[in-house]
């Protein structure tokens, strides 16, 4: 074989592409994060009920009309608070490492922490203490904007792709090899379910791409990884719109 000269030393090792396994075995993961995180809050639900029906019975006994309307009020509130449970928005996310290992997280993990032994199942993260200066990510911290204030900071670096990522890339070293990141995302709001990530981890992901020189993939609903496209990352107008697309299979 000819000598060709100089080669970059990345060339030739360059991972394959991830398939619809890697995409079923991220997804499986975030089955099993949703388990805990439904028990979690059915157990929270249960208290309040609990709470509540304790009220209620109370209610018809009382027979001071300022006592009965201060009880019917926690009522309410409690109401309210239940309500926000079971409609809690939140995200459970998977990606499939360099390793091709699953890392789960979830966005309320410190809340969930409170009532919940560590058992090592979801990707901490960045502490929230250090993420004000933002996410690290390949040995420097990645500001979620360059406007981004410390909160800001500090709550998108506790979203599940930030999580992950920082638990991956926070160490590696700009110069290593290419590999493969893949996502498998479960995002709930009041709008439903979603499997693509928001514009800021976008952004993040894009930033972890040039940086950190991985090529990072999120699975469609028929869980084909979908390939974040340099382009996609270079134009800030249509770019999150085109890929998100293509994950939602609308393109
Ligand atoms: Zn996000």
């Amino acid at each position: 074989m000819p000598n060709t000269g100089s080669t970059t030393a990345n060339q030739g090792n360059i991972a394959p592409k991830p398939t619809e396994s890697d995409c079923k075995k991220a997804e499986e993961g975030n089955k099993n994060g949703r388990t805990k995180v439904d028990s979690w809050k059915e157990s929270k639900v249960e208290r309040l009920q609990n709470k509540k029906d304790k009220l209620q019975e109370n209610l018809d006994k009382i027979t001071d009309a300022k006592a009965k309307e201060k009880t019917a009020t926690r009522i309410a509130r409690i109401d309210k608070l239940i309500t926000g449970w079971q409609k809690k928005a939140d995200t459970v996310s998977t990606m499939m490492n360099c390793e091709g290992s699953p890392k789960t997280a979830y966005s309320s993990y410190q809340s969930y922490l409170k009532n919940n032994k560590d058992d090592n199942f979801f990707a901490k993260g960045q502490p929230p203490k250090d993420r004000k200066g933002g996410t690290v990510l390949c040995e420097e911290p990645y500001n979620y904007a360059e406007s981004a204030s410390e909160t800001g900071n500090m709550m998108k670096g506790g979203h599940c792709e930030a999580r992950s990522l920082y638990e991956s890339m926070k160490d590696r070293n700009k110069g290593s090899p290419p590999c493969n990141l893949t996502f498998k995302i479960d995002w709930r709001n009041s709008d439903g379910n979603h499997s693509i990530p928001c514009p800021d981890c976008f952004r993040m992901m894009c930033h972890a791409k040039t940086n950190c020189n991985v090529e990072i993939y999120v699975c469609n609903d028929k869980n084909e990884p979908e390939k974040l496209e340099k382009e996609e990352c270079e134009n800030k107008q249509t770019g999150y719109r085109k890929f998100t697309n293509r994950v939602k299979g609308a393109d």
